[in-house]
């Protein structure tokens, strides 16, 4: 369902039954929690980490800390896989959605919400940028406003063409900070971590830039 249709008839729904709204995976309409129904949210819950944070990296990293709510497998991944290549942009609320429960309960702080990039002909082909619309979203939460300010300056092969240790060397200084950011904690935010050579390097760049403390948040990894 198109997401303007999707967001009519809710209004629709809203009116004739209050507690009820189409479920944004599956379009089930029933009760609802964070854009899922019943069903859909509890199967996504089994994908849940049971520790949050992501140490080990092949690396010495840029950034300080760094999260993911799920694992990047069964329904979590599949969330990911129709934000990105069936357009259901819809679905960055309900990522946003479980991002900011686990930012309320690790109590983190931040100063601004940064989306990791894309390049340029990426988004006009796809249309959008799946990490700013989950910035966009979780800032509507968060009341934290987002700073787009990280471009990809070069264009770079898919991270999944390459094993672990060449992703690294895929994606060395091919991002661009545009913005100061001295004495700013700013929140990465992006919606799958693998080996972290992304976050590490948009992290290089945002650092270059004076920010102070760069936290990396991610929905699945
Ligand atoms: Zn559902």
């Amino acid at each position: 369902m198109g997401k303007r249709i999707c967001e009519a008839l809710n209004c629709l729904i809203e009116v004739l039954f209050p507690d009820k709204k189409f479920c944004l995976y599956c379009g089930k309409l029933e009760e609802y929690r964070f854009g899922l129904c019943n069903f859909c949210y509890a199967e996504v819950l089994k994908n849940k980490m049971t520790n949050k944070i992501l140490r080990q990296y092949p690396l010495k990293v840029s950034f300080d800390e760094a999260y993911s709510v799920f694992r990047y497998e069964k329904m979590a991944r599949d969330i990911i896989i129709k934000l990105k290549y069936k357009e259901k942009i819809e679905l960055s609320l309900v990522i946003a959605y479980f991002m900011k429960e686990l930012l309320d309960e690790l109590n983190l702080k931040f100063d601004c919400i940064v989306p990791v990039p894309i390049f340029k002909s990426k988004k006009s082909k796809r249309g959008f940028n799946q990490a700013l619309a989950i910035a966009d979203n979780l800032s509507r939460l968060t009341f934290v406003p987002v700073l787009d300010c990280v471009e990809k300056i070069k264009n770079t092969k898919s991270q999944t063409l390459f094993n672990d240790f060449d992703r690294w060397y895929n994606v060395k200084e091919v991002f661009k900070c545009k913005k100061d950011l001295t004495g700013k904690t700013v929140l990465l935010v992006d919606d799958v971590f693998t080996t972290g050579a992304t976050a590490h390097y948009v992290s290089c760049a945002l650092k270059e830039c004076n920010a102070k403390k760069v936290i990396v948040l991610t929905f699945a990894s």
